[in-house]
């Protein structure tokens, strides 16, 4: 097994291990949801099934009222049958290029973490975001989550917890070398 790596980033524990979201204890989990927020598969089909109906109800009451949700935002749901107290969906990019798509990558992860911190949120973990079936190549990915949440968290936050839960081997290698480029140069 993997060990998880730590740093404090503020007043923040920022904390890469590999696991299953699901299964996490943090007050909210991020879910890489796309935008009809009708569940799909990868994390989202694995939320849901973990979670259960009364957050898909939740979803929908959403969608009817504002329509689909942006890539690069965020809303909140109850965790239902999960152990996080709420599910942040948020969508990410479907990879383009080095243009376009950073920008939208970051903005996923920013607008979690906003929500989150006005919902009074204290903990919260992401998956990682747009890494799978959206085709993001894993490191960029990496590189631009990490410097989000590392950028949001220098900027002041009342957070005490944020986690980025790797599925894979390979996926926790790629996050665990970005924080630790991006907090070698701090
Ligand atoms: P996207 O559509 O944003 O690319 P995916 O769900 O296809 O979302 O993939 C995003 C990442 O989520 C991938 O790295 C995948 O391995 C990971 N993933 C899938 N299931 C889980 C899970 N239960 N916990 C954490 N990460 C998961």
């Amino acid at each position: 097994m993997e060990k998880p790596i730590s740093r404090k980033i503020g007043s923040t524990q920022l904390v890469i291990l590999l696991g299953d979201i699901t299964e996490q204890p943090t007050e909210a989990i991020v879910n890489a949801a796309n935008p009809s927020l009708r569940g799909g598969g990868g994390v989202d089909g694995a939320i849901h099934r973990a979670g259960g109906r009364q957050i898909l109800e939740q979803c929908q009451t959403y969608t009817r009222k504002h329509g689909s949700l942006p890539s690069g935002k965020a809303m909140v749901t109850t965790g239902g049958k999960l152990r996080a107290k709420y599910v942040i969906h948020t969508v990410g990019p479907v990879y383009k290029n080095k243009q376009e798509s950073p920008p939208i990558l970051q903005s996923a992860y920013q607008e979690s973490l906003k929500l989150a911190e006005e919902s009074k949120i204290t903990s919260v973990s992401f998956p990682s975001i747009s890494t799978g079936a959206y085709r993001y190549p894993l490191q960029a990915a990496a590189e631009v989550a990490v410097k989000a949440v590392i950028g949001c968290l220098r900027a002041g936050s009342a957070l005490q917890l944020v986690q980025i839960v790797c599925f894979t081997k390979n996926t926790f290698t790629a996050y665990k070398m970005a924080l630790e480029e991006a907090t070698e140069q701090a």
